[in-house]
């Protein structure tokens, strides 16, 4: 029956707890079913610590954490740190900030790759006494030209069938510290013909004079990542080693580890990367950024990165429904940018106060109100909320407007104040305008209007119509303060290339902004009204507050998918 199709169309994200399924769930359930694993279900988020978690990561954190939790299962976080040079604790740190602000707990299962180096060790050995595993003393270099091509098999090493005897000596010698940087490698011992370059005889181990930041100097020789994984994963027990599609040709490599040593045997399910559009995912590239001054740290509010995102005021809720929402795919995609503020935006207008700011500051005089008067105005602090309750806002006989919500030779469609018009000022008074003044340089600085005392609160007792209300603050009790606002910190070039948006970072130096948000230093999420969701940026003190833009009120992308215009006024 018609009326039983699921709904196809796509609308605003569904609560946190209604999702429809995705192929590794449908998997995870069966094998539920099917007694696998004893039932367990365990997972695991495994970073490289080589650099801060982006929005991308956040996908996988929602993925394996959210599954565990789904399935009374585990989820472990464990540090994939294999590669001593690039690694630092600065890394370790922000992984852990960022999965505990996304609202994932590990609980006590914190693991390290480096924690297995031991147990990896003793494997290799293992594997050289099977006869599968051998010293090889061709260079990087060489080993890359002898791998073959996709149509001709790779050439075998000379020092393949070296002895088990020698290959142990050899191998304990490496470790030892005997050979410089690159002399020798260890090698798998499997297939030079194989269709799968993976397993054209793949290095396990490679020598390397550096200092780990948490073995020290205690080893080497480090394994390589695709050694330490797949046997990280059979050492905690992982049912479901969730990863991307990038590792597809590397399962049966994974599995040729697991199966020769004898050992637990997690089953890898392999879903798409996310990719944004105008984004960069990629923490290689992110750190390019970084180094060469192009933001002002991994942290920056323009930063695709989960602290980037914390800082320009997005909460966990939005990015959790943001992953939930995209679903998983075995084929990787683009997904709109859009589609993220939008989830956003969801969350923001439940979460949000509401106050009136004004980023580019206009004064109004209002002729006929008294000069040492002050009204307490009562406004609301969301109207999506009215748990969230009213604040008092200060109105006096000058005011600051916004620049853009005067014109004194208004277009046809422009409702808001110019001379002649009358306005509504939102929680305050209808006002009229009656003359501007100018500068020498022919620049209004002050508008002059009257208003009407029977309209307090901006109600129209005789039930008159305006066309328009705007927000205003009052000059002798507004804060000044400075805000930021961001448009995407890339822009596509020609070459469909991504190159860096110069106009990505607008400061408005001398914003003003209502008192009842005096003395806030950090979090919080606010709305601006008719301006756009704000956060206290991190650089604030008490004498300077410092605003991010979080992101416009106007959704596009909601506007796409509803065929309707967004509900701004
Ligand atoms: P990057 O290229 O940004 O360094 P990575 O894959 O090398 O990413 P890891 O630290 O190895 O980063 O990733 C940890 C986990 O996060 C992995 O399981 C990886 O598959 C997953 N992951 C990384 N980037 C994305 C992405 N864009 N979308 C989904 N999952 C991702
Ligand atoms: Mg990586």
């Amino acid at each position: 029956m018609a009326s039983e199709l699921p709904n196809l169309t796509v609308s605003a994200p569904e609560s946190e707890a209604v999702r429809p399924s995705n192929f590794i769930r449908d998997i995870i359930i069966q094998d539920i079913q099917d007694g696998k694993n004893g039932g367990r279900v365990h997972t695991r988020f495994p970073p490289e610590p080589n650099g801060y978690l982006h929005i991308g990561h956040a996908k996988s954190i929602c993925l394996n954490f959210g599954l565990a939790k789904e399935f009374a299962g585990k989820c472990n976080l464990r540090f994939d740190d294999t590669n001593p040079s690039k690694e630092e604790t600065e890394y370790v740190d922000s992984i852990i900030e960022d999965v505990r602000w996304l609202g994932f707990d590990w609980e006590d299962r914190m693991f390290y790759a480096s924690d297995y180096f031991g147990q990896l060790y003793k494997w290799a050995v293992q594997l050289i006494e099977q006869g599968q595993a051998y010293v090889c003393d061709l260079t990087a270099e060489q080993i890359r030209e002898s791998r073959g091509t996709t149509t001709e098999p790779g050439k075998e090493s000379p020092f393949r069938n070296r002895t088990v005897k020698e290959n142990l000596e050899l191998f304990e010698r490496m470790r030892a510290g005997e050979f410089p940087d690159g002399a020798r490698t260890l090698r798998t011992k499997i297939d030079m013909a194989s269709p799968n370059f993976n397993m054209r005889d793949p290095i396990l181990y490679r020598i390397l004079h550096a200092e780990h930041h948490r073995t020290g100097n205690a080893w080497c020789i480090y394994p390589m990542y695709d050694f330490a994984h797949g046997e990280s994963d059979s050492i905690e027990g992982i049912t479901h080693s969730i990863c991307t599609l990038e590792f597809e040709d590397h399962r049966p490599l994974y599995d040729w580890y697991v199966e020769n040593l004898g050992i637990h045997h997690p089953q890898q399910i392999e879903f798409d990367r996310l990719n944004l559009t105008n984004t960069m995912l990629s923490k290689r590239k992110l750190l390019q950024l970084v180094q060469q001054g192009c933001v002002s740290g991994w942290d920056d509010p323009r930063m695709p990165t989960l602290s980037g995102l914390r800082r320009r005021g997005y909460s966990p809720e939005a990015i959790r429904q943001f992953c939930g929402t995209i679903g998983l795919s075995k084929t990787n995609g683009v997904i709109e940018y859009a589609l993220l503020e939008h989830c956003l935006r969801e969350d923001l207008n439940k979460r949000a106060a509401r106050v009136m700011a004004v980023l580019d500051p206009l004064k109004v005089v209002i002729d006929n109100y008294p000069a040492d008067l002050v009204e307490e105005m009562e406004a609301e602090n969301n109207p999506a909320d009215p748990a969230m309750g009213n604040r008092k806002v200060p109105f006096s006989k000058v005011l600051y407007i916004e620049r853009d919500d005067f014109r004194e030779d208004p277009p046809k469609q422009f409702f808001r104040l110019s001379p002649g018009r009358e306005v509504r000022l939102r929680y305050g008074y209808l006002v009229t305008c009656t003359s501007v003044v100018k500068d020498e340089a022919g620049e209004i600085v002050e508008v002059h209007c009257t208003y009407d005392p029977a309209t307090r609160g901006g109600n129209t007792p005789d039930g008159r119509k305006v066309k328009s209300t705007i927000h205003w603050v009052s000059a002798a009790h507004a804060l000044d303060f400075e805000a930021r606002l961001y448009e995407s910190l890339f822009v596509a070039s020609a070459e469909d290339d991504l190159e860096l948006n110069p106009k990505s970072l607008e400061v408005r130096p001398t914003a003003k902004i209502e008192p009842s948000v005096q003395g806030v230093k950090s979090g919080g999420y606010y709305q601006f009204e008719r301006v756009g969701y704000f956060c206290v940026d991190k650089d604030a003190t008490a004498e300077k507050p410092v605003f991010n833009r979080t992101v416009g009120l106007r959704d596009s992308f909601a506007k796409v998918m509803k065929g309707s215009a967004p509900a701004v006024k």
